[in-house]
């Protein structure tokens, strides 16, 4: 039951209320084995920087937040662990299951094997072992956590409500969702299309945000991937929504330091926190 090095756990030990959180993609702790040939700058730029940071506040309200400590590019807890980019494999086939989601094309399935400018982010193919053992190591303990603090939460209060923290460029790079160049509006949710959570909770969440003044698009470009897709069942009560922060409204992505806007960003979450947990605890007693 421990968690990896690899991943952080924050917020109590057993759900104390109905909604926790996760962020994927904001580690930076890059493993002595990922053999790259980008640079760790330029590698980074798969992050979502400071995503974990923006959300730490909502663990003293109660809510557990898991976050990965390894980078994206090493590997992506996003995406199904069948997600095998065979182009990267040496010898071009894998002897585990296959669950391709489409975008190896594009250098973004499980492990990535482009940047999001097309560059290439190794000079070699991956031996089976080594992915395997990056699988066993990454993917399979934080699908394991977020698997188990959903079936907790659910057990006791009869529901689960389960954010999926990310942040996305201001612009789309030559091979980002939504085309090249385009520009990303300030929040995108994703439900898959309304089946990962009831669409209350989108609706609610979209309410909250708008009302702050923020553009909020819904499942465009981002319908959300494997980790809200995973363990919801909105017919059972278990709830996953996926949510996407500009990252123009708090940090310099040139830099990649926080700016001004990081503070104000961080109380309009915890603002949104606190009537979701409003409307959670609601909803358990409306059950
Ligand atoms: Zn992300």
């Amino acid at each position: 039951m421990t968690p990896s090095h690899l991943l952080t756990t924050d917020g109590p030990a057993e759900p104390v209320v109905p909604l926790l959180l996760d962020s994927p993609h904001s580690g930076f702790d890059f493993p002595d084995d990922f053999g790259a040939i980008a640079s760790e700058f330029d590698l980074r730029d798969g992050e979502d920087s400071f995503i974990d940071e923006l959300y730490r506040p909502a663990t003293e309200r109660g809510l557990m937040l898991l976050a990965a400590r390894f980078p994206r590019t090493y590997l992506d807890p996003n995406r199904h662990r069948g997600d095998i980019d065979l182009d990267l494999i040496e010898g071009g086939a894998w002897p585990d299951e296959l669950a391709p989601s489409g975008k190896a094309p594009i250098g973004k399935a499980l492990l990535w094997r482009t940047l999001d400018d097309g560059r290439p982010i190794y000079d070699r193919t991956l031996p089976v072992a080594e992915v395997q053992g990056r699988i066993a190591r990454c993917h399979t303990p934080y699908h394991q956590t977020l698997q188990r603090w959903i079936a907790s939460t659910h057990e006791r209060f009869g529901a689960s409500w389960h954010i999926n923290c990310h942040s996305m460029n201001a612009v789309a790079g030559t091979q980002g969702e939504g085309g090249a160049g385009s520009e990303r509006a300030d929040i995108v949710l994703g439900d898959r299309d309304g089946s990962t959570c009831a669409p209350g909770f989108t609706a609610i969440v979209r309410e909250v945000l708008v009302g702050m003044g923020y553009q909020v698009k819904v499942n465009d470009p981002y319908k959300g991937v494997e980790l809200v897709r995973a363990y919801s069942n909105p017919a059972l009560r278990r709830h996953s929504l996926q949510l996407e922060i500009n990252k123009r409204l708090y940090m310099d992505e040139s830099t990649r330091l926080r700016h001004a806007g990081y503070e104000s960003l961080q109380k309009n979450l915890m603002t949104l926190i606190d009537v979701l947990l409003d409307y959670t605890q609601a909803e358990v007693k409306r059950a």
